[in-house]
């Protein structure tokens, strides 16, 4: 059903980083340059027509998938592009001097860079709740600078793809609602999208950003979802320019199309991967996004299981699945170590030679490795096709690193 590894026992436990195809999403790309290749929403001629039709019928697909209008989704390249559209079409319009974006420590760079090069363009500030000692994000803090700064905007994960710990979205909207109801709030769901069903618009966040690589669709193609009202009342301005999205353009200035599913599309859009992405969807939904949760659930807690007993082995974050404090956190995968004795990037090679793959450094997120003085971890992630004999293959080498280390 999947794309072929090369190593037919490859064992794959670096899914946060990206999902293998599965072969209907491959082939769907592959249709779709064969028999139906043209620029969508350029020519007249059947060809185009068709493939716009089917690039819509893509849009659709995607939307609805996360309980999102078409007009709420604008497809970007992956999470970092959909979090800088963001910084670039809503944060530079709207804040002003001494203005407050709150993020937290635990952050991927894509969702924290983006905030120090808009705050210094902005002359605004970033403010970062503080973690825990075992990296989750301090909940009293994230209440307390809520109430003092009372900021523009609240940018945070909502699954880190390093300790696996998630906020119960539904909880974090009723504090900010009731703390600072202005601020509007970015989830970055790089990591969620495809684990946890999304329902956006159920949901009182006014951005999500995913990646479609990592939801078992493409490279290439991700989204942001944004709020109709912020794209009605214009509160959100296009950020690319170009063919494809304007009214009308003359020597000097130029007017942009309304509708939102031309206003941020600049340039020929990749059809292709938006089709690949719209299959990966429909793939997640025949399985059932119940399933897929309780499947990465029963992941971790059997990871965290037979990890808790290896000797010399620290596992970040909380040590049980499914912890919760209030319903606001609790933890899925991944799971990320450190090894007392050994470094993560030997403990990852160590792997690899037995055909085990597992990434291995500060995963895009070094405020969290600082602030926990973890050197580097190695990370165990989990995908639709892992399986608790991966689990046993991959403790087996680890609970026996001495005799290929020492
Ligand atoms: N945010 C989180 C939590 C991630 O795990 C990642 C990638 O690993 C990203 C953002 C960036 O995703 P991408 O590289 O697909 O833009």
């Amino acid at each position: 059903l999947f794309s072929q590894p090369p190593h037919s026992d490859l064992v794959y436990l670096d899914n946060a980083a990206t999902t293998h195809k599965p072969q209907i999403v491959i082939s769907a790309i592959s249709d779709y340059y064969l028999q139906h290749n043209a620029n969508a929403g350029r020519s007249v001629h059947s060809l185009a027509s068709k493939s716009a039709e089917i690039f819509e019928q893509s849009r659709k697909t995607i939307a609805s998938f996360f309980g999102a209008k078409d007009q709420e989704l604008i497809l970007t390249r992956n999470t970092t592009e959909a979090i800088n559209g963001v910084a670039l079409g809503w944060a530079r319009h709207q804040l002003e001097t001494d203005d407050v974006i709150l993020s937290t420590s635990l952050e991927h760079h894509s969702n924290l860079v983006v905030w120090q090069q808009v705050c210094a363009e902005k002359n605004a500030k970033l403010k970062l709740v503080n973690l825990t000692l075992d990296g989750q994000i301090n909940q009293f803090d994230l209440q307390q600078q809520l109430k003092q700064h009372t900021p523009k905007l609240l940018a945070i994960t909502h699954l880190s793809n390093v300790t696996g710990s998630y906020q119960d979205l539904q909880a974090l909207v009723k504090i900010v609602k009731k703390v600072s109801p202005k601020t509007k709030i970015l989830i970055d769901g790089a990591q969620s999208a495809g684990r946890i069903k999304i329902n956006f618009d159920q949901l009182e966040i006014d951005f999500f950003a995913f990646s479609g690589h990592k939801m078992y669709g493409p490279m290439g193609v991700g989204g942001l979802l944004v709020k109709e009202k912020i794209l009605i009342e214009d509160e959100m301005k296009p950020w690319l320019f170009g063919g494809g999205m304007i009214d009308q353009v003359n020597s000097q200035s130029s007017t942009f199309q309304l509708d939102p599913r031309q206003r941020f599309v600049a340039g020929t859009a990749d059809v292709a991967s938006a089709v690949g992405l719209a299959v990966a969807c429909d793939y997640l939904t025949a399985i059932g996004m119940d399933e897929v949760l309780k499947h990465e659930q029963d992941l971790a807690q059997y990871t965290l299981e037979k990890l808790n007993v290896v000797e010399d082995l620290k596992i970040c974050g909380s040590t049980k699945a499914n912890e919760s404090n209030e319903h606001l956190i609790g933890r899925l995968g991944p799971v990320s170590f450190v090894h007392h004795k050994y470094q993560a990037h030997d403990v990852a090679q160590v792997l690899d030679h037995h055909h085990i793959a597992v990434r291995s450094g500060h995963h895009c997120c070094m405020p969290l490795h600082s602030h926990c003085r973890w050197p580097a971890t190695v990370r165990i992630s989990f995908g639709v096709y892992s399986c608790h004999e991966d689990i046993e293959k991959l403790v087996e080498v680890v609970t026996h690193l001495d005799r290929y280390l020492s």
